[in-house]
């Protein structure tokens, strides 16, 4: 049986949220922005944040394949689901569940920089810096977290638990894949 424990709960993460809708809104006041989300971790984070932004914001979706459902990051990868449209001149910003080793978010990046757009920023959730190997960091980032394996509020133990509202620590389960 897997054993979950509250790291953040709901309350404070839908205040992080609003402050970072809130910082983003004033960044780029009078501006459209789009949000680019990373399948499937960022999606609650993402539908929660969009209706904190004040300014005209699209959304557009990115796929790619790394994790598996193993908890260790096989060091590759691979792009399953492109933009739909250029992002030439528009204000991105990549919205992700959580910045772990780096490998994901920079190889996003660097895809969506040779669309030229005006500016190019992230937004994570969570960020477990001990676990970095890339050098990026988040430009709008709302928890540092130990290196523990969490669930919840988008994030998924093979594919299970991504409904739970709070984010938790999943304690077993992962070794025994
Ligand atoms: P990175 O490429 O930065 O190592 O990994 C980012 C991706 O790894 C995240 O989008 C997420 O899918 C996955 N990941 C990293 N840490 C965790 C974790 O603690 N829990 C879950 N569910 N996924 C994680």
């Amino acid at each position: 049986m897997d054993k979950l424990t509250v790291l953040i709960g709901r309350e404070r993460i839908a205040a992080k949220v609003a402050e970072i809708g809130r910082h983003i809104s004033e960044d780029f006041a009078g501006e459209p922005v789009v949000l680019i989300g990373v399948l499937k971790g960022a999606t609650i984070f993402l539908a929660d944040l969009a209706r904190q932004i004040t300014l005209d914001v699209s959304l557009d979706f990115i796929a790619v394949s790394s994790y598996g459902n193993a908890k260790q990051h096989s060091g590759e990868v691979k792009l399953v689901k492109d933009v739909d449209r250029s992002m030439a001149g528009s204000n991105i910003i990549l919205v992700e569940d959580i910045l772990d080793t780096g490998l994901t978010l920079t190889f996003i990046q660097s895809m969506l920089r040779a669309h030229q757009p005006k500016s190019l920023k992230i937004a994570a959730l969570l960020n477990k810096v001990s676990r970095r190997t890339e050098p990026i960091r988040g430009d709008y980032v709302g928890f540092e977290i130990p290196d523990e394996f969490v669930v919840g509020y988008g994030l998924d133990f093979a594919e299970h638990y991504r409904n739970l509202p709070d984010i938790c620590v999943l304690e077993s389960g992962p070794e025994s894949e």
